[in-house]
């Protein structure tokens, strides 16, 4: 039989030609066979890229085995397309990493592709754009232009004028392309703009863009300061205008991002609109500047080593052996937060060095501070790269290039550096493996700890991961054995845990639950205290915005953004708006209900804007700050607010979930937690595990130093075992309630799960495809959870609308598949992917398949 396949294919296929198996980055595609011509094989190894045809599209591949002889058995040569191009001239992707991203594509249920673009250093693909601006000389032309059609600086409708005036005039604005011209000024737009080029006055700009990251933002320039006298006049009757101007006049380019402005100064949209109509300012969007490095400052290297404490001394033996003998090995370290872990990462990267190994850093996307960064540029100095999911693609393709080559044997970085190509690769380290920011919640679906561990295990190399408070899952596999357990009890600069105190405001006067108590007597009067001895308080709440639910008094209707199934935030910053936190709505805060019409509209729920405001009106002398997505929009801001703390120019910082990790503030010996239960009502399995690690990990953020700390935690539920845990420091106590629980409702580590989402602009739609799935799932063996299981333990919930059911106008339906094992789960999910894609009346619902799922919202 394989005699006559082979014979057969020998007669088919056409002298010269190789045939090469491509995975593309496309969704759940398989790896697909192209041809390329005999002179071309020199150069297809493995992990290279290609430029292949895909139906009548053109799409980017990545080449998986060496080219062979013949097709695939099975497939008629004649219908193999041929490779269009080869994109790189050495394969960017090792054997080892082609190996990994396969591992991804098969357990996470994508394609080959789709993983292979992530081990990439930019995952966006490129994209190029042309676009036409103004020449020197077409700038002169312009402004003659709209100096004879009117008066200089007026605004020009795009309506009058001949078709070369409006186009030049249209380009002062900024480039643009010819797409958006023409739709501004109709036909006959592109022979005009060519004779524009021609003529010289138009120049063409090809620019990469790299898809939806990069963004156009709106930029205020300085066209001409007024004259003095002009200027004196505009002070006395519009000081902003004023402002703006003498702003944009100390700024480098004479220009400022629309956003910083408003900053600056607020109000500073309209003052600009009023500049430009004067000529003086003008608007033009521009593309989004690449976002600033981390540090900038040259490492010093070779700081010297701590010695390490006899705790921390015995982890890093254990691993240290397992580096020098190439051993897989997974240590968990549990140690509270500054118990030394980090140096203990810091002195395993030094082993690995000494060994001639590299060494791979992970660490969660807010752990990734300039702090940290620091202090192993100061021991390794530029032999360390980071790989920061905030850098521009220019930066992280540098950074990505100096591990490749070997320039950079260790690699600090967040989720996406578990896949960087770290030459001679000793070890890994994944901080904080709790964190949730580990796992992709796009596809690849991957989970950066666990990629982690599998790279580890192919390697033959030690695996260290830290937590003060370990996942369920991670501490479950160290106390049966899977895993090596080791802890940190103790912080070496000395120190002890806090004191934490809880205060009940079921309690307090006035309670409600909706508007609770932000300053309870017993907090006031420990900020009051640390005021007067000039030491530093932190507050922390969950919640950004001023309130947190817009209600009618008299029907009880939350108001409701119009794309999403969830409450709207009042936000009185930024001219009190009303803004949804999970697309981009925002709108003017409504002064009736919509469902009754009623005007009892009331603000309920608490923020941090609300908080700031009950701070200041009680302590009108402190120095307050707020830290939380709105505040650090502007580059560098969470820089300096941190600066600002460390330097002792903030009494209390108030912030979400950004202030909760890995910064040492000395003075810091308060830790107010504003309201612990914001996050214990979420329909999730892991509500109480998220809220006892961020209430033990603020907790963590008081008195690290020589000054003993306090931790006050406001709850409305104070005897729930995780506020209760997280009081008593008692990470044991919580596992044990948690892991039961777990085990009792079959969730993870004791099942496996797999989410399976349905989403869909038609929500009738999306709930068919569930139903649909249900029953393809009964017709093959999978019963509803509580029937007569399947031999190989899969069951499945549901389907059901997810909790958020509506998301940027698209429905979401959803289904749980929980099984005993991978294996039997992994063969399902790929079956079921593969007869929901064939099904043509679902063509418009998109299945998201989330194996080992984080979020279940
Ligand atoms: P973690 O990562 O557990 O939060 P770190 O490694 O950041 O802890 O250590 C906390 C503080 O203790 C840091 O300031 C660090 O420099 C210091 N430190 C760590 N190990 C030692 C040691 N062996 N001797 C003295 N100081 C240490
Ligand atoms: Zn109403
Ligand atoms: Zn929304």
């Amino acid at each position: 039989m394989k005699y006559v396949i082979k014979k057969e294919a020998a007669r088919a296929h056409e002298p010269g030609s190789r045939y090469v198996e491509v995975a593309l980055s496309v969704p759940q595609l398989k790896p697909l066979t192209y041809r390329v011509e005999a002179e071309f094989v020199g150069c297809l190894a493995p992990g290279l890229r290609v430029l292949v045809p895909l139906g009548r599209r053109k799409v980017t591949g990545y080449v998986i085995h060496p080219p062979g002889e013949s097709p695939p058995p099975g497939v008629e040569p004649s219908s193999i397309k041929s490779v269009l191009e080869i994109i790189d001239d050495e394969p960017l992707l090792t054997p080892e990493l082609l190996e990994l991203t396969r591992w991804v594509a098969e357990y996470y249920c994508c394609g080959w592709g789709e993983a292979l673009k992530f081990a990439l250093p930019s995952h966006r693909e490129k994209k190029t754009v042309e676009r036409y601006r103004l020449s020197e000389a077409g700038r002169l032309e312009a402004a003659f232009e709209e100096g004879g059609l009117g008066l200089p600086g007026l605004k020009l409708s795009e309506g009058k004028g001949s078709h070369k005036a409006r186009i030049l005039v249209a380009l002062r604005k900024g480039p643009r392309t010819l797409h958006s011209l023409a739709a501004s000024f109709g036909r006959g737009t592109r022979p005009e703009l060519m004779r524009l080029v021609d003529a010289g006055f138009v120049e063409k700009i090809v620019d990469e863009v790299g898809g939806s990251k990069q963004r156009m933002v709106k930029y205020a320039r300085l066209r001409r300061m007024p004259e003095e006298d002009e200027f004196q006049d505009l002070e006395k009757r519009a000081k902003r205008q004023a402002e703006i101007l003498r702003l944009l006049d100390q700024a480098d380019d004479g220009r400022l991002r629309l956003g910083e402005l408003e900053i600056l100064s607020k109000g500073a949209r309209a003052a600009c609109a009023a500049l430009e109509k004067k000529g003086w300012v003008e608007v033009a969007e521009d593309l989004l500047p690449d976002v600033e490095d981390l540090k900038e400052s040259s490492p010093r290297p070779g700081a010297p080593s701590m010695d390490l404490t006899d705790e921390q001394r015995e982890s890093f033996e254990l691993v240290k052996t397992d580096i020098e003998q190439k051993n897989f090995s997974v240590t968990l370290l549990h140690g509270v937060t500054g118990s030394g872990k980090t140096e203990v990462y810091i002195q395993l990267a030094q082993k690995a060095l000494e060994n001639k190994l590299g060494a791979l850093i992970l660490v969660p996307e807010i752990g990734l501070t300039p702090q940290l960064l620091g202090r192993f540029q100061e021991r390794f100095g530029n032999s360390v790269a980071c790989l920061h999911s905030a850098y521009s693609d220019k930066k992280r393709l540098s950074e990505w290039r100096r591990i490749k080559n070997g320039d950079a044997p260790i690699v600090v970085g967040t989720r996406s550096a578990v896949f960087a190509p770290v030459y001679n690769l000793g070890m890994i380290a994944v901080d904080e493996e709790h964190d949730g920011s580990y796992k992709q919640e796009e596809s690849p679906r991957y989970h950066a700890r666990d990629t982690g561990i599998v790279r580890a295990r192919n390697l033959g190399v030690p695996v260290v991961l830290g937590s003060a408070t370990p996942s369920i899952e991670s501490y479950t596999s160290a106390r049966s054995g899977r895993y090596r357990l080791r802890s940190l009890s103790h912080r070496p600069t000395g120190g002890t845990l806090p004191q934490v105190r809880l205060v009940d405001l079921r309690k307090e006067a006035g309670a409600d639950p909706k508007t609770p108590e932000l300053l309870t007597r017993d907090l006031a009067a420990a900020i009051g205290e640390r005021l007067e001895r000039g030491e530093q308080t932190l507050l922390f709440l969950n919640r950004r915005g001023f309130s947190s639910v817009i209600l009618c008094r008299d029907c009880g209707e939350a108001l409701q953004c119009p794309y999403c199934s969830i409450p709207l935030t009042f936000h009185r910053e930024g001219g009190g708006r009303v803004q949804c936190h999970w697309c981009d709505y925002s709108a003017h805060p409504p002064n009736r209900c919509s469902s009754c019409r009623s005007d009892r509209v009331g603000y309920f729920g608490v923020g941090t804007e609300r908080v700031e405001q009950a701070v200041k009106a009680r302590f009108p002398e402190a120095r307050v700050q707020r830290l939380d997505r709105d505040t650090v929009r502007r580059a560098g801001a969470y820089e300096s607010i941190f600066g600002a703390m460390r330097s002792g120019e903030i009494d209390i910082l108030i912030g979400t979930q950004m202030v909760a990790k890995g910064h040492d503030f000395p003075k810091l010996t308060l830790v107010g937690v504003v309201v612990a239960d914001v996050g214990l009502h979420l329909p999730d399995f892991r509500a109480s595990e998220r809220t006892f690690q961020l209430l033990t990990q603020v907790a963590g953020r008081a008195g690290r130093a020589d000054l003993p700390g306090e931790v006050i935690i406001q709850t409305f539920r104070p005897d729930h075992f995780a506020v209760q845990c997280a009081q008593t420091h008692d990470f044991a106590g919580f596992y044990k309630r948690e892991a039961s629980a777990r085990e009792r409702m079959g969730y993870p580590p004791y099942r496996r799960l797999a989410r399976l989402r349905f989403e869909s602009k038609n929500k009738h739609l999306a709930a068919k495809a569930g139903e649909w799935m249900a029953s393809y799932l009964r017709k093959h063996g999978v019963a509803a959870a509580g029937r007569a299981a399947d031999p190989g333990g899969v069951e499945y919930l549901g389907p059901a609308p997810a909790p958020l059911v509506r998301i940027r106008g698209v429905w979401r339906y959803h289904m749980i598949l929980k099984a005993k094992g991978s294996k039997r789960l992994g063969g399902v999910l790929k079956s079921l992917v593969a007869e929901f894609e064939g099904q043509a009346v679902f063509s418009s619902v998109r299945l998201a398949v989330d194996v080992d799922p984080i979020s279940l919202m």
